[in-house]
């Protein structure tokens, strides 16, 4: 192996660094380019296999999920509603008292708990009396601003983001976990049971009146407000995309009981894997994941993911090419050091000598770094958030494109919103510009024209609490 080393020039020029890291920088960002072409393929694959998962159930990788949820908030719901929203490394309780028409959101209060780690590994029932209590604890702070209407009880909007194949709104079984969590003895039930066995043990009173994915939840939550709104996509530590379709468009589930005629998919697009441009870093990264060969799109896209790759890249950069010197820190060697948060942050720095960088790469992988080696890091960052957001953008599009396809003119022929949420979209500038980019680029300046990609802030809490009331057990009181 070659022996390399980080030369400073003179203070005028670019401090430089030797061919073997330059060697494995231009191969990630040939490797991890995103032309117009890819894009497009990527966009079309998306599209099939949208339909191809919609055929029959194991059509494609995307599991094209029926939410159940078909009547939408409609703006008239009245009385106090609570969610509870199980993600990534968050949950969250909030309460809401909805007032009608002309009122809409009257009060609202939320509350946010990080999951301890350990309860990520630990038992189903560990999990859930954690997340009945967090629920139990807020629920008793409730203000004089809050009261149920007469003859109803406290209801609840449950988001649980992970694949669930629904049963009906209020139930629906995990089929598998995501993002990390590798708790024992839920997959396979329905996770409303789960809840309700655990506040039954807490003897909470509540009654779970929606269960929704947390992308379903955001359209929900957006639609509210706006009824352009036919897509939702969450790109957080993990990402996923639904949208609004018609139940004729549905061959595996004939039945239509929908009165609407339309219904909201959950595309579960995290497991989408057709046609990316991945590189050896990734597929290692996969294999040594907890969930090897699932979530594909995911890793290559979402928060919990992004930092990790580009610590495997510059730790290769340490290792056969001495990037920082001769020492390989621990921290380096270890998984998910990185997070996205830091390398977003790296690529904030707008100082000369990226002094920023450097104080990141010290305290989160134990490295010294000169101003070279600090160039080539934002670099990956770079290559790394580009491909993501980019791949993200024609994610979208494809699913766009499937919608225009069965109801020409409807989706470029009108305003159309797509609602995003999500920590990776909402705090990582160059992440979101790449994908907006994207967007604009495959569709072309004149179909994107009435696309409108706008962040919906947390959509996905009120959005259940909001399908809560609107699949209210005391329907008849409004
Ligand atoms: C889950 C989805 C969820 C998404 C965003 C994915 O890992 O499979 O159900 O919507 O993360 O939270
Ligand atoms: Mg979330």
């Amino acid at each position: 192996q070659p022996r390399m080393t980080v030369r400073s020039v003179s203070s005028q020029q670019k401090s430089t660094v030797t061919t073997s890291v330059d060697e494995i920088l231009t191969n990630l960002q040939k490797q991890c380019a995103t032309p117009l072409p890819v894009l497009r393929h990527v966009a079309d694959s998306m599209a099939n296999d949208m339909r191809a998962g919609l055929a029959f159930d194991g059509g494609s990788d995307l599991k094209m999920i029926l939410s159940y949820v078909d009547s939408l908030p409609t703006g008239n719901e009245k009385g106090l509603f609570y969610a509870l929203d199980l993600g990534g490394t968050n949950f969250r309780v909030m309460r809401v008292q909805l007032g009608g028409i002309d009122q809409r959101v009257i009060a609202t209060e939320a509350e946010q708990v990080s999951i301890p780690q350990e309860l990520m590994f630990g038992t189903s029932e560990e999990l859930f009396d954690f997340i009945a209590s967090g629920l139990a604890k807020f629920a008793e702070k409730e203000s004089g601003k809050y009261h149920l209407l007469e003859g109803t009880k406290r209801e609840l909007g449950f988001t649980f983001s992970f694949p669930v194949k629904q049963t009906s709104i209020d139930s629906g079984i995990l089929m598998k976990w995501t993002k990390g969590f590798a708790v024992s003895g839920t997959p396979g039930k329905d996770v409303v049971a789960c809840l309700n066995e655990a506040m039954k043990r807490l003897g909470l009173d509540m009654q779970v009146s929606a269960l929704v994915n947390d992308a379903v939840g955001t359209l929900a939550g957006a639609k509210y407000w706006d009824n352009d709104v036919m897509v939702a996509v969450i790109l957080g530590t993990g990402t996923n995309a639904c949208y609004v379709e018609r139940m004729d468009a549905i061959p595996k589930q004939p039945t239509q009981t929908a009165h609407s005629g339309t219904t909201i998919i959950n595309t579960e697009w995290g497991a989408f894997s057709t046609g990316l441009p991945l590189t050896e870093f990734d597929k290692q990264m996969d294999a040594e994941s907890i969930n090897p060969g699932e979530q594909i799109f995911e890793k290559t896209i979402s928060g919990m993911y992004l930092g990790e790759i580009v610590r495997r890249v510059i730790l290769r950069m340490a290792e056969a090419g001495s990037l920082f010197g001769n020492s390989i820190p621990e921290k380096l060697q270890t998984p998910f050091s990185i997070g996205t948060p830091h390398i977003c942050a790296m690529q904030q720095d707008t100082s000369n000598s990226l002094d920023t960088v450097g104080s990141i790469l010290f305290n989160e992988a134990g490295v010294e770094s000169k101003t070279g080696a600090r160039q080539i890091v934002m670099e990956v960052c770079d290559t790394i958030s580009k491909r993501g957001g980019r791949l993200a953008g024609a994610g979208i599009v494809g699913i766009l494109q499937k919608m225009e396809e069965d109801t020409k003119g409807l989706i470029f022929g009108k305003r159309t919103v797509v609602a995003m949420d999500g920590g990776l979209y909402e705090n990582y500038p160059q992440y979101k510009n790449y994908l907006h980019n994207s967007v604009t680029e495959i569709l072309g300046q004149k179909l994107s024209e009435n696309i409108v990609i706008e962040h919906s802030k947390d959509g996905s809490g009120i959005g259940a609490a909001l399908l809560a009331a609107a699949n209210s057990k005391y329907k008849h009181t409004f």
